[in-house]
């Protein structure tokens, strides 16, 4: 996928690979009965090859073909007729916080509304957190997700909102992924209420110069009751001219500005899209981009939707068949979070897509693993074609239906993240 003229650095296959012990010498992967390698055909955006192999070599996918024509290597590990897929890429969590927030879940259920207001609660348990305990946490949360085929993963700040706990939960974020996100434009913090603009003008000031040396991207809570459309295009405005790239909290609770105002930027992703006018869908259809996917191009701006979040707020679920129609490329990703949506599961998230958003299951396996890596514009992840990370899942079933088919069974046997069984 090009990604020239637009913000957030791109990483291509091959960048950023570190050595992982025990990737040395080759690894082919064999008897695969479903291979989903994303390549994408006309009318198979999946790109599934059945009777398969697939050679691992220094972390990367050095080839894929036919079982019989599979190469020698110096290891083996039989797929026995199982479905194998790429990793998943969740382009959407929040992993840096202190405590949990089950009792308002708890109230929620009993018929209290979501409101957002209870981010306000993690702030206060994050910032009395030692740097020790968050470590933990994120860890904990990556190895879970992991666990369940999560190889790749966005991080997100945006429960310090000052500037020295910006600062380091983006440190310790850029511990565990190169998908760290700068999120002072959470919410107001409490000692901020009467006094907005003041805050704005910190994000964009001190708190961006602590921040940006540990994020990739961007990104604003742009819903009422956070931040407007000004307050959120003035932000934005300030991380692109750092060379940050663009996200966008969108939609979520009620209509809103944030999708256009993402389109207009030229942003990765607008995420949750809950709530979306015909407008909005028209300014996402209308920028394309080039790609190295089968499709030949993406929108520039990818819908990223997080059903998560609608599960764990009993609320109405955004409408994937209606962006899907309208040619925009959508995502799937958890929101993992201790307050609106506390699961760190791809596969639950694909079996809400299709049982409640109107996707099809092909099309909820691509927006997990392609369309994750198109949310974080990289091609090195998100599909198993030669040069590609060697990050993929061998399922527990024989068709990658199942995830869908089978909701809530850990169907992950197991991981490859790097080329090195996890
Ligand atoms: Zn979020």
């Amino acid at each position: 996928m090009s990604t020239g003229g637009f913000p957030g650095r791109p990483v291509r296959p091959g960048d950023r690979l570190r050595p992982v012990p025990g990737t040395s010498g080759s690894l082919l992967v064999d008897n695969i009965g479903e291979l989903v390698t994303n390549e994408g055909r006309p009318g198979d955006p999946l790109g599934i090859r059945r009777g398969a192999a697939l050679l691992v070599e220094d972390g990367q996918v050095a080839w894929v073909g036919s079982s019989r024509d599979a190469p020698a290597a110096d290891r083996r590990t039989d797929a026995g007729g199982a479905a194998v897929l790429p990793g998943f890429v969740d382009s959407h969590a929040h992993l840096v916080f202190a405590g949990d927030r089950a009792a308002e879940f708890a109230a929620r259920m009993a018929g209290e509304p979501y409101t957002g207001g209870g981010i306000r609660t993690t702030v206060g348990a994050t910032r009395a957190a030692s740097d020790g305990d968050l470590r933990a946490t994120v860890g904990r949360l990556r190895a879970e997700m992991l666990r369940q085929g999560t190889t790749t993963v966005e991080i997100k700040s945006g429960y310090g909102l000052n500037v020295a706990d910006e600062a380091r939960s983006l440190r310790i974020a850029a511990e565990f992924t190169e998908d760290t996100t700068f999120l002072g434009a959470h919410v107001v913090p409490a000692e901020y209420a009467d006094r907005p603009d003041d805050y704005v003008g910190m994000v964009c000031g001190p708190m961006l110069a602590a921040a940006a040396p540990y994020a990739r991207w961007i990104d604003v809570f742009c819903e009422r009751g956070a931040f407007d459309a000004d307050h959120a295009r003035a932000i934005l405005a300030c991380g692109q001219a750092v060379g940050l790239g663009v996200r966008v909290h969108a939609n979520q609770l009620g209509p809103g500005p944030g999708v256009q105002l993402g389109v207009e930027l030229g942003a990765a992703s607008v995420d949750h899209c809950t709530h979306l006018t015909d407008a909005d869908i028209d300014a996402l259809a209308s920028r394309r981009i080039d790609c190295m996917c089968a499709e030949g191009e993406h929108t520039v701006t990818v819908a990223t939707l997080l059903p998560g979040a609608e599960f764990s707020t009993r609320s109405p679920y955004p409408d994937a068949r209606r962006l899907l129609d309208a040619g925009v490329t959508v995502a799937l990703a958890t929101d993992c979070n201790p307050g609106s949506s506390y699961t760190s599961s791809m596969p639950f998230c694909i079996a809400l897509a299709v049982r409640e958003m109107r996707m099809t299951p092909a099309e909820a396996v691509w927006a997990a693993t392609a369309g994750g890596a198109a949310a974080l514009r990289r091609t090195d992840v998100g599909r198993l074609t030669p040069g590609a990370r060697a990050d993929l899942i061998i399922l527990d079933a024989p068709s990658h239906l199942h995830l869908a088919y089978r909701p809530g069974v850990p169907l992950i046997r197991q991981v490859l993240h790097n080329g090195v069984p996890r």
